[in-house]
């Protein structure tokens, strides 16, 4: 990470911000999708949820979420066999 930020946002009154276009369109971030949050020391650290599998690993069509992790069709469909 460069110690040059590439964006300056603002905070507004009721704690949000506007994640920038060109980041948005960069990370494919659509209005609805979840994003991790993780905080490190005094950063704050944003990325599109994870849509791989937790037991498979691929990205395959994601069915259903458990504890809030995504499981694919396919491991789902073994899971229930
Ligand atoms: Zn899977």
């Amino acid at each position: 990470m460069s110690c040059k930020p590439d964006y300056i946002i603002k905070v507004d009154p009721l704690h949000r911000f506007v994640i920038p276009v060109n980041v948005r369109q960069k990370l494919n971030i659509q209005s609805g999708d979840k994003l991790e949050v993780f905080c490190d020391d005094n950063k704050i650290i944003l990325q599109p949820r994870s849509t791989r599998c937790i037991i498979c690993g691929l990205n395959n069509p994601i069915i259903t979420y458990v504890n809030d992790q995504p499981i694919c069709c396919d491991c789902y469909k073994q899971i229930i066999s």
